[in-house]
């Protein structure tokens, strides 16, 4: 029997979710071969053509929401109601591909007197879409849906830790596609490097860690890559901002939504020293009222475990060595009464207070439901150390004043800053997101996240040359 990819609920650890078969080498150049022979059809009808299919598979998807929200939520620990919600943004991502690619893609042509110039976008063939397991649905989409829209055929390969639900919405995709337009494959490193690796992948689309994303840059070699990687995102307090409970409880959910295991989390907070009392108080009783921990299935719960032992074992380390140093780990909000925590991978929420600059905490990405609470003395200071960091993907500014908020927002080395709010509530389908420094590079998101899956090509005829031109030296270079 062929080797399987088994999911274990995190919640219920002995509880099996189910199981995918893991793709050996000979499979994964089954899979890109078939896919690669399918690229010249597919990127030969029409961008309208096109856009019109990812409609249909969208369709394909829609009646089957609320199952696969369940699913997901069993096999990734993430709340029901959260995954209901990416599903269906994952669907609305579709859908605003398909309107808007055709316009991205679409020739364009000059015809002046330095001569006749056309523009055209032309697909890669064979996008491999490497995603991880802490949003596997939107993630995937957020590659297959330009990919496809721009005529490049897609094989994905989601986290073993997350494959069931991606699984099935790929298959129910490629179901309303032409054959062999999309696929999917899993496993882990061996299955991903040897599509990475594969001689007819032409461009590599990828999101995890920092290490993985270094062995597959190593692998794709001269293969163009889009690399969306971890953030350790601070969130700037400013001495004007908002503390009253409705910003408050935004602000905790941007740390603690999935049980901070998302690249764009709030990570680091920064609250003037003067408000220090007041925020510390804010922030516990608006815990107090959204943070309630339990199994992601349960009415009410709005966090639930982390994804594995070692992402328990790895965060409460965090936290035990923070306290070690000096800090104080404060509790935040409930325990839902029907969960059995010691059945799961639980870690309870907290806020760590005294906690030095340079504690491990605060410098990487903790990926986990803890988060340092750090004081500044103004914006000089506060831009200077939440640019300190190595990492780059986002950052929020939180002020009464707009303009200020902006101008702050200018100074820092990220690349999506939000303001008066953080993570997945300041996103905008419109708006391009992906990282500056260490968190990557490439765009998702927006019509650059389209644009990043076409090649742009030229076709050019210079005046000089054209019938009636005026000729010029075999030597000349161009004016214009
Ligand atoms: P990971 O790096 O462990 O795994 C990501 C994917 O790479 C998985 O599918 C994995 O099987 C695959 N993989 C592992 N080794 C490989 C290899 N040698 N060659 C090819 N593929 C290989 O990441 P994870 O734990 O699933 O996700 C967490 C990380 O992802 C965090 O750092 C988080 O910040 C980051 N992330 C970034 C974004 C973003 O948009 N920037 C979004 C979500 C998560």
């Amino acid at each position: 029997m062929s080797e399987r990819v088994s999911r274990y609920n995190p919640a219920r650890v002995r509880e099996l979710v189910g199981s995918v078969p893991v793709s050996g080498a000979e499979q994964v150049d089954a899979v890109v071969g078939a896919a690669d022979a399918a690229r010249h059809g597919w990127a030969g009808t029409g961008p309208l053509e096109r856009a019109a299919l990812l409609r249909t598979a969208a369709e394909a998807v829609e009646p089957q929401l609320d199952t696969l929200a369940e699913l997901l939520a069993r096999e990734s620990g993430k709340v029901r109601g959260d995954c209901r919600g990416e599903l269906g943004f994952a669907l609305t991502y579709l859908r605003w591909v398909a309107d808007r690619a055709p316009a991205v893609l679409a020739d364009t042509e000059t015809d002046d007197a330095a001569g006749r110039l056309l523009l055209t976008r032309r697909p890669y063939g064979v996008v491999a879409a490497i995603t991880p397991w802490n949003a596997p649905i939107i993630l995937s989409l957020l590659k297959i849906a330009p990919a496809l829209a721009a005529g490049n055929t897609v094989v994905v390969k989601p986290s073993p830790l997350a494959p069931l639900a991606v699984d099935r919405v790929v298959r129910l995709l490629a179901g309303a596609l032409p054959t062999d337009v999309l696929h999917v494959v899993h496993g882990d490193a061996a299955a991903g490097a040897a599509l990475v690796g594969h001689p007819l992948v032409r461009k590599v689309a990828f999101t995890g860690g920092e290490q993985t994303a270094r062995a597959v840059a190593a692998a794709a070699g001269t293969t163009p890559t889009v690399l969306e990687l971890g953030g350790n995102d601070p969130v700037l307090l400013l001495d004007d901002a908002d503390l009253s409970p409705e910003p408050m409880r935004r602000l905790v959910m941007a740390s603690f939504a999935t049980s901070g295991q998302v690249c764009m989390a709030a990570k680091r907070l920064y609250v003037p020293r003067a408000r220090y009392d007041e925020f510390v108080d804010a922030y516990l009783r608006a815990a107090e009222e959204v943070l309630c921990l339990g199994d992601p299935l349960a009415e009410g719960v709005s966090m639930g475990p982390v994804i594995t032992a070692e992402a328990a074992a790895r965060v409460t380390a965090l936290v035990d060595g923070a306290v070690a140093r000096g800090g104080t780990a404060l509790a935040l909000g409930r325990v839902h009464p029907g969960t059995e925590l010691s059945g799961g991978h639980f870690v309870a929420p907290t806020l760590l207070v005294g906690v030095g600059d340079d504690d491990p905490v605060v410098v990487s990405e903790q990926f986990g439901p803890t988060v340092p609470l750090l004081v500044h003395d103004g914006e000089d200071d506060l831009v200077a150390r939440a640019n300190a960091d190595e990492l780059g993907l986002g950052a929020s500014v939180w002020s009464a004043d707009e303009e200020r908020a902006f101008r702050v927002a200018k100074r820092l080395e990220a690349g999506f800053v939000f303001v008066n709010t953080h993570n997945r509530t300041g996103m905008a389908l419109r708006a391009p997101f992906g990282g500056v420094k260490r968190s990557g590079h490439g765009r998702e998101y927006g019509e650059a996240g389209i644009a990043e899956y076409a090649q742009l090509c030229s076709v050019h005829a210079p005046a000089a040359f054209r019938p009636g031109g005026q000729g010029a030296s075999a030597t000349a270079y161009p004016t214009a």
